[in-house]
């Protein structure tokens, strides 16, 4: 048996320059008591067997490496662990994803930090579910507890995440065409995340979104509402206005708004 250590001090992946140096500051905390027993559960229950330094730090969650070994092979494998954060005020702004979902009737306590980021936390697994089983390339969840979300990792054998869509170099002598298959497969994904999963994303954006070998893959998906939210239909034309504007940034012959919310929802 491997040794469990949680190693919270390593090496940051992320060389997002973008990212404020507020951003950096939380990134450097150590993890709160609750959720370090969190992840030691975790281990124990063979979920993960080291977690690493964080791939990526936000307003609402970081996201670490982990890696968990194969028993039978040796082989380690590698886990992305999303901790959402419990003392933030920005889950204010996310009240309007949660009102009118049947899934939360009870809505938002919003006396009570943890239970939002709870709640939170379950939205992003149920959604990441029901997406991943409709066979959208997409991490696969593979446990939660409270406001710790452990699902298998997108990228490469050696702990390096896959480039995010913004980030992603195409080379060859058809990047154009690259493109535009890469947009054809967004919309194919886009409709089935509504037909198959009923579900609208809902922060669909080259942000949300990675690359690899000529595949998209969908994350982030813990604002994502289904349609009879009152306001699915709008989150929809936004995502639809994202995925248009960058893939016309990248010389994309698109086609319109209305067309695209045509072929989604038809
Ligand atoms: P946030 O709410 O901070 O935007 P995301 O779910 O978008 O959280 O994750 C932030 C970043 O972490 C992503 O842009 C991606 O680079 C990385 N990431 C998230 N999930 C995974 C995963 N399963 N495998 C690899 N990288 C991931
Ligand atoms: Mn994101």
């Amino acid at each position: 048996k491997h040794a469990a250590k949680i190693r919270l001090d390593s090496v940051k992946q992320d060389t997002d320059k973008d990212k404020d140096k507020a951003d950096r500051a939380t990134s450097e905390q150590v993890l709160d008591q609750r959720t370090r027993m969190i992840l030691l559960q975790m281990i124990n229950r063979g979920v993960v067997s080291e977690v690493h330094g964080a791939i990526s730090t936000g307003k609402e969650a970081n996201v670490y490496g982990a890696v968990t070994y194969d028993d039978k092979t040796g082989d380690t494998i590698q886990r992305a662990i999303k901790v959402y954060k419990t003392a933030i005020l920005v889950f204010k702004d996310r009240e309007r994803y949660i009102t009118g979902e049947h899934r939360f009737k009870g809505g938002f306590d919003k006396g009570n930090n943890r239970k939002m980021v709870k709640l939170w936390a379950e939205k992003e697994f149920r959604n990441l579910r029901r997406i991943h089983n409709a066979g959208i390339p997409s991490p696969e969840p593979l446990s939660l507890k409270l406001h710790v979300l452990a699902m298998s990792f997108l990228g490469d054998k050696k702990g390096w995440a896959y480039p995010r869509l913004r980030d992603a170099v195409l080379d060859g002598d058809d990047v154009e065409k690259q493109w535009s298959d890469l947009y054809i497969q967004l919309l194919g994904i886009m409709r089935r995340i509504y037909q198959v999963c009923r579900l609208v994303h809902a922060d669909l954006s080259e942000y949300n979104i990675l690359y690899h070998d000529g595949k998209l893959y969908i994350i982030d998906v813990s604002q994502s509402v289904e349609p009879d939210h009152p306001r699915s239909l709008e989150f929809l034309r936004m995502d639809i206005k994202n995925v248009g504007d960058f893939f016309r940034r990248k010389g994309v012959d698109t086609l319109t708004d209305r067309m695209i919310f045509n072929f989604i929802t038809a």
